[in-house]
């Protein structure tokens, strides 16, 4: 079901208009390198009339009821739905990914709306006797303003599903920074939004292939009041530099280098299909992708075998065939980097049980790819893979394992698999990450808090935190 022609002009005061000199950019299909959209290319005069767009529509958005913003939401979660079959592909078109992960990714990304359609009613805040008796302690939570989200490519639907559900819901307005490669996803959930009623101004999305230009100007103007940035660690730490000059609220989903243990009292079955979710979904481009394996030794034989033969059976191909498992990753560079990582690897002694060739012909495809005799020091252990690449490495014992899984100066997730509980719980509890999945490869879910610590990020996204990112805290101590 289509609701018209695809959108690709800027998101601004509820009108769609071209960018500044009419200047636009291709979007490029992975699978082949052509170009299949160009997109309006907004310069910063176009961030700042969306930042003031949203301006003007913040008092009166915050001031509509709770229940009426829920059920904007929720009409929002109910067309996205409806739409879904058609948003999975054009995420196809644009990220590459396979298919099936491209749906998975639109009914995650509408959750979001539904989660917090339900969380709009429920922004709760505290009244309390002050210890000493002499007054009362009121705390509300007020919408922060307008906020500026920044959105990468791996997840287009999702990632930005997951910062303006609960910006809405708290009462803010926002102005959208999607990704270069993949902007007709974002536009294409705009106008969703538009047709579930949001008013003018509440949600401006503002495509560009010159990023910073126009985010320098969106954070340096005194309307803006929140950055929410989901991206790599490099662009994060720079932004926050920028931000730190305004004293402005930030909320930051970072890197990942997730470590994928596995106990010789596992169910191996279990370890090898959470390893596939972990590290295949997305075919490996997502910041909680299990990107170093650690296998206890007196198993290593055996889980390597098995996660062999079902990375084998992955077949690799344009993302929009049916059957096809692992689509092209999204640009050269990023399959450039895969590559050489992977050789890096190779030259320092790991051997490839699977995969590890650049196929010829068009797209930026990458294979299933297994390593094992991976050295500790290696590259491909510190850094993101960002792609379908599992290395291995063995462990003897469980204090050993906590070591190198820490050994990181990032800390989004990790996953354990053992069949021992207690030990995966107390394993858990050593663990540098904000998230653990434990006997489980998939951890993202609209009602649980997802981010990380260390250099991951700062702050939570979804749970009942989602809402609280885009609230301020006012105390206010009363006598009567
Ligand atoms: P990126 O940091 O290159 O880009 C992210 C966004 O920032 C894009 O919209 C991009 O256009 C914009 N950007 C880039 N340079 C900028 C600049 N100088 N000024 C302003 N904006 C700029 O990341 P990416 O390659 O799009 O995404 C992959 C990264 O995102 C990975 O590191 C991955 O781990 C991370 N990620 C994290 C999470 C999470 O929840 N923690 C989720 C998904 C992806």
């Amino acid at each position: 079901m289509s609701a018209g022609p695809l959108p690709t002009d800027c998101f601004i005061a509820g009108e769609w208009r071209g960018a500044e000199g009419g200047r636009r950019f291709d979007v490029t299909d992975p699978a082949t390198g052509m170009p299949i959209e160009t997109v309006a290319d907004a310069s910063p005069a176009d961030g700042l009339a969306a930042v003031a767009a949203a301006h003007a529509a913040l008092d009166a958005w915050s001031q509509v009821a709770p229940r009426q913003r829920a059920e904007v939401l929720r009409r929002a979660f109910e067309l996205m739905t409806a739409r879904g079959e058609e948003l999975a592909r054009l995420v196809v078109r644009e990220n590459g990914k396979a298919l099936t992960d491209a749906r998975g990714e639109v009914t995650y990304a509408a959750e979001f709306f539904r989660w917090n359609s339900e969380e709009a009613v429920r922004n709760s805040g505290e009244f309390v006797t002050a210890p000493a008796g002499t007054n009362r302690i009121l705390v509300l939570r007020q919408p922060i303003g307008v906020a500026l989200l920044i959105t990468p490519w791996n997840f287009p639907a999702a990632m930005l599903t997951r910062k303006i559900g609960p910006a809405l819901a708290a009462g803010c307005t926002v102005v959208c920074k999607p990704a270069r490669e993949t902007p007709l996803t974002a536009l294409a959930i705009a106008g969703i939004l538009e047709a579930a009623g949001v008013p003018p101004g509440v949600v401006n999305v503002v495509p560009s292939a010159r990023p910073g230009p126009l985010i320098d100007a969106a954070i340096a103007d005194g309307r803006v009041h929140k950055l929410s940035f989901t991206g790599s660690t490099e662009v994060g730490r720079m932004l926050l530099a920028k931000a730190s000059e305004r004293i402005l609220s930030c909320s930051m989903e970072l890197g990942g280098n997730a470590p994928f243990i596995v106990f010789a009292d596992a169910d191996l079955d279990a370890a090898v299909a959470g390893a596939m979710v972990a590290k295949m979904r997305n075919g490996g481009e997502a910041c909680t992708a299990a990107n170093r394996f650690y296998v206890e030794e007196a198993v290593a034989a055996e889980f390597s075998r098995l996660l062999v033969a079902a990375m084998g059976a992955v077949r690799m191909g344009n993302g929009l065939d049916e059957g096809v498992g692992l689509g092209p990753l999204v640009n050269a560079d990023t399959r450039d980097k895969v590559a050489g990582l992977v050789a890096g690897a190779l030259d320092s002694g790991a051997r490839a049980l699977t995969g590890g060739v650049v196929p010829e012909g068009p797209g930026y495809f990458y294979p299933a790819t297994v390593l094992d005799r991976v050295g500790p020091g290696s590259a491909i252990l510190q850094e993101e893979i960002f792609g379908p690449v599992a290395p291995i490495v063995t462990f003897t014992s469980e204090s050993e394992v906590i070591a190198l899984a820490n050994d990181s100066i990032l800390g989004l997730v990790s996953y354990i698999y053992t069949g021992d509980l207690a030990r995966g719980l107390r394993v858990a509890e050593a663990l540098e990450t904000g998230m653990v999945g434990l006997n489980r490869g998939l951890v993202s879910d609209p009602a649980a808090p997802f981010g990380g610590v260390k250099q991951s990020g700062l702050g939570r996204e979804g749970g009942h935190e989602g809402m609280n990112e885009y609230l301020e805290t006012k105390y206010v101590a009363c006598s009567w």
